[in-house]
């Protein structure tokens, strides 16, 4: 079994953007049962302690908290940090990003994103840096690995933290020069000061619902505990609360999931790695569609497949609308921008974003998931060039 073919059997139309990878459902079943005959639901259990080890030995991070969700881990890292003031961050991103910062009570300053890649732009980082910036909270977004060198410098050099939104990044490393002048393999959840990871339905890797925060200074193992009691209502003790923490346990059932994904998602990888290729390959060439180009140095987990289209958001929305009438539905990810959010709106403008807007209204994401065949990416590929 290879968690693909198995998958393939119920293909159907309409052709979403994405589709959950499943294990083998015996599999599933197989530790389902397990958590009947213990009855051990939630609070930290095997199944919970089993996957944190897999993931932190699969991403290759120092140190990893496991979350009911993404967005979860990234409220609870932020928390974590004592952040005061601003954070800067991308509005070419999903909603989770943002809401995360204001949510702390903190207020979210909009950098704009780089033409290449979607990222964000670390040359227009200092002109938003001022006495109360706190962080910087770049998004690898769809996968794309952010201009890190660039970011952690601007840090560095004005004492920020930097907290990486890598929810689309799952097991993407990065490749490195050490000190010695030799090339290392990096898990990309070591990047920064720490990294959050969603294992939401549509991602990657999924626990149906869940999450992670990573990291890889050693400076910050104080996270281990502390990201642990808040998750966990800020309890410290049997009768004692410590600290304003909440509920952000992943249970049993989740962690099952991703233990049995855990030993799919490599085969899951490849095959949207061959899906992209056929993409690529039906489209090199056609007039008014770009592909992006990320950083060559990183490895790719094929999360996403956006293309840009030439001719404004009226050209967009109707290729949109024509695929939608043949049965393929693919995402406007990510418009709007966050900046032009009716909740947000009020403090900020889009248009000071001008790189990300332009994404927003030219973007589409064609559908991309592992068991989607060769003949609906080359049926979708050839109505994309009428
Ligand atoms: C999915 C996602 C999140 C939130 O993750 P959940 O697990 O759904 O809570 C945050 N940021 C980005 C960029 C995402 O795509």
């Amino acid at each position: 079994m290879d968690g693909i073919s198995e998958n393939r059997k119920t293909e159907e139309t309409p052709v979403l953007v994405t589709r959950a990878s499943m294990p083998p459902v015996e599999e599933y079943e197989a530790l389902v049962r397990r958590i009947f005959e213990s009855r051990w639901l939630t609070n930290m259990g095997e199944f919970h302690e089993e996957l944190k080890a897999g993931l932190k030995e699969k991403l290759g991070v120092r140190g990893l908290e496991l979350f009911v969700n993404g967005h979860t881990a990234l409220e609870m890292v932020i928390q974590a940090f004592g952040l005061r003031g601003e954070v800067i961050t991308t509005p070419f991103t999903f909603a989770s990003t943002v809401h995360a910062i204001v949510r702390n009570g903190l207020r979210p300053v909009f950098c704009d994103i780089r033409e290449e890649d979607g990222t964000l732009d670390p040359e227009k980082l200092e002109a938003l840096i001022t006495k109360d910036t706190a962080a910087i909270l770049p998004v690898h977004v769809y996968g794309n690995i952010c201009a890190y060198e660039a970011i952690d410098r601007v840090a560095k050099e004005h004492g920020l933290k930097v907290i990486y939104d890598a929810a689309h990044a799952f097991g993407e490393t990065i490749c490195r020069k050490t000190p010695e002048g030799r090339e290392e393999k990096l898990g990309v959840g070591n990047l920064g000061d720490a990294s959050m990871f969603s294992f939401h339905a549509t991602k990657v890797f999924h626990t149906i619902e869940g999450g992670a925060v990573t990291w890889g200074n050693p400076e910050n193992d104080f996270l281990e505990g502390l990201l642990y009691r808040l998750k966990n209502f800020g309890i410290t003790g049997k009768e004692s609360v410590e600290l304003v923490g909440g509920n952000g346990k992943m249970n049993e059932f989740c962690a099952a999931m991703g233990i049995c994904n855990l030993k799919y998602v490599d085969g899951w990888i490849a095959a949207r790695g061959r899906l992209t290729e056929r993409y690529r390959g039906n489209l090199a060439g056609a007039k008014g569609i770009r592909f992006l180009s990320p950083r060559q140095d990183a490895s790719s987990n094929h999360a996403y497949l956006p293309v840009l289209l030439e001719g404004g958001k009226a050209r967009r929305d109707e290729v949109f609308d024509s695929l939608c009438a043949e049965g393929i539905f693919p995402r406007k990810y990510f418009y709007p921008c966050a900046n032009a959010y009716a909740c947000y709106r009020e403090f900020c403008d889009e248009r000071e974003t001008p790189v990300a807007k332009r994404f927003s209204e030219s973007v589409l994401t064609l559908p991309l998931y592992p068991d989607l065949s060769e003949e609906t990416v080359d049926r979708i590929c050839s109505l994309l060039q009428k």
